[in-house]
Order: C-alpha cells, then structure tokens, then sequence
C-alpha cells in the first residue's frame, strides 16, 4: 500500500521541477504532487499554524459561549475539557484543510 506522506516517484531519468518551489530535482526526491521535502515541511508548517489560530478561536469562542451564557456551576472540569477537546479536534481540521488547500494551489507559502 502507498503512505499517503512518503510516497515517492519512481526513479525516472532526467530533471523535475518542484511543483512549490521550481527548483530542479531528481524525480525520487520528489513526492507524488511533484513536491520537495523544503516545500513539503514548509507547508506543513504553515498550516500548523493557521490549525492553531482556527483551533485556538474557536476553542475561545466556546470557552466564552459556556462560561458567559451557560454558566455551569459543576463539573468545570468536563467544561474545560470540552473545550481543550474542541481546540484539538478543529486545530486538527484546521491544519489538513488548510494543507490540502496550499496542496491544491501548489504554493508551500
Ligand atoms: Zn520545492
């Protein structure tokens, strides 16, 4: 089966461009979207960051909805871990749509 991360071209003769970058490389440094590792880490990184600003607003979002409007009074413990949950879970979302989306429009900045 092919990882979805590591997947390489095969070796094939003559130069390649970075689909990111456009720089020139072997073809098996290249991963199946016609990217190096510099743009791979590159976008991965970037969209680490906007994961957790997405997942950080809206965790906030939440954490004031509950605290300002709900108002628990027992269990605050279970409320702050619904809200660490949700930073988590849209942080992740977050990250691998915006990846796709930097992916889709083969630009790593
Ligand atoms: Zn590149």
């Amino acid at each position: 089966m092919i990882g979805l991360r590591k997947a390489r071209l095969p070796d094939i003769a003559g130069d390649f461009s970075c689909a990111g970058c456009e720089r020139t490389f072997r073809s098996t440094e290249l991963d199946r979207h016609f990217w190096c590792d510099a743009c791979v880490a590159t976008a991965r990184a970037r969209a680490k960051r906007v994961g957790w600003i997405v997942g950080g607003g809206i965790a906030a979002a939440l954490a004031a909805w509950i605290f300002l409007v709900l108002q628990p009074t027992m269990l605050i413990g279970g409320w702050i871990g619904v809200v660490l949950a949700t930073f988590w879970l849209c942080s992740r979302i977050a990250t691998e749509f915006w990846y796709g989306q930097l992916r889709f429009r083969r630009r790593p900045r």
